[in-house]
């Protein structure tokens, strides 16, 4: 069979699924699940795909609501990633229910090149995106060794192939003062007191970081009463960088500013950094196929990668190891912004679904284009191995 038969057959498959991947979606949007508690959410995944021929192991790298699925014989490995964590209280704000839709759409319609061509296709669960870098985790525990290269498509505002994201990192962070009447203080250690010497010093030092750094931070536990001395106080920050290097750097900046308020006050400091979410690297062999192929269909998107994207994502960690991409694929009007109840909403809407299985389509096209071609294999991987 020719690659553009085969291009309008991966096509066809997902468009006469249509009803099936609005019900799974719409599914997953009305029962929202946070990171590390997708239990419902793995479980309809793991039965749709098992029902659709792909071989799927449960709760791979010890992660519960993380899996495989497996599909076809030999080389290239092509997997897709398939997010499903909503955000506490705002639901599926960041669109992961089309993400996973959308990955599982172009997996199935995958089997069919790889029937064909010959080659392997996995649909990774890939838990925790929001918050414990569920991707970081599962390559650090090998989940990835056999894949040769990654796909995710992500919805948004906009249409954009290349997407250079932030390395980061989450600092849980407290302070242990004592407890004092405090109308009687001098007994006293104020741990908020900490807390706030710490906030301020670092909206200082943010005035002396790069441009695309960012430092944000919440206080969690601002302590019991005011008439109680704080004795324990929390924060969560999260510290971001264009490289693991410039993140290595502020880190540091970012403790001394924690230290100096617990030398100033007394207060004992305890602090944890969480996982470490990867800055991306995007596979332009691959960003360019996939921009064609969507072009294709008559849906606009441009290739980008000029500008720094001031988000993270563990999609990063994997790109680390593999040729990955991640397209952002437009769903919602330009100022709406993701995290939202506004986009919420949109990603329940059929304009939402339209949008994702148009990526999923330009996917599983760009799967054909790579198991029908060993030299657009050798390509993408050449450019991964320049790059490293
Ligand atoms: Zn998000
Ligand atoms: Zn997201």
């Amino acid at each position: 069979m020719d690659t553009e038969k085969l291009k309008a057959s991966v096509v066809s498959e997902i468009d006469s699924r249509y009803e099936q991947f609005a019900a799974l979606s719409k599914k997953l949007h009305d029962n929202p699940e946070i990171a590390f508690e997708e239990k419902q959410s793995s479980a309809w995944l793991e039965e749709f795909i098992e029902q659709n021929g792909f071989t799927v192991e449960r709760g791979i790298c010890e992660l519960p609501t993380a899996f495989r699925g497996r599909y076809g014989k030999g080389r290239p490995v092509i997997a897709f990633l398939a997010e499903y964590d909503a955000l506490p209280k705002l639901g599926h704000a960041c669109g992961h229910n089309l993400i996973a839709t959308g990955s599982v759409a172009a997996g199935l319609a995958s089997c069919k090149a790889a029937d064909e061509l010959g080659g392997r296709i996995m649909i990774f669960g890939t838990p925790g995106e929001e918050l414990y870098g569920g991707k970081a985790i599962m390559a650090e525990r090998g989940a990835f060794t056999d894949v040769d290269m990654a796909m995710i498509a992500h919805p948004g505002g906009g249409n954009t192939v290349v997407m250079n994201t932030l390395a980061c990192e989450t600092l849980d962070v407290e302070f242990i003062g004592r407890a004092a009447h405090a109308a009687e203080p001098e007994s006293g250690i104020n741990a908020l007191e900490a807390m706030i010497q710490s906030y301020n010093a670092i909206n200082s030092l943010r005035q002396n970081i790069r441009d695309r750094a960012r430092i944000n931070g919440i206080i969690t536990d601002g302590g019991e009463a005011p008439n109680i001395v704080p004795a324990h106080t929390a924060a969560i920050f999260i510290v971001r960088a264009e490289n693991d290097a410039y993140l290595d750097e502020l880190k540091k900046k970012v403790i001394n500013c924690f230290s100096g308020a617990s030398r100033a006050t007394g207060a004992k400091l305890k602090y944890k950094w969480g996982e470490h979410y990867a800055a991306m690297v995007n596979n332009l062999t691959m960003a360019r196929l996939f921009k064609q192929n969507m072009q294709s269909l008559g849906h606009p998107i441009r290739l980008g990668g000029n500008t720094m994207m001031a988000f993270s994502t563990d999609v990063g960690n994997v790109s680390q190891l593999v040729p990955t991409i991640q397209p952002l694929v437009a769903i919602a009007p330009h100022d709406i912004q993701l995290h939202t109840p506004q986009f919420a909403r949109i990603t329940a809407s059929e304009e939402g679904l339209r949008g994702i299985l148009d990526a999923a389509k330009a996917m599983a096209m760009t799967v054909v284009d790579i198991l029908a071609s060993t030299e657009t294999a050798e390509k993408v991987w050449d450019e991964f191995r320049k790059g490293k």
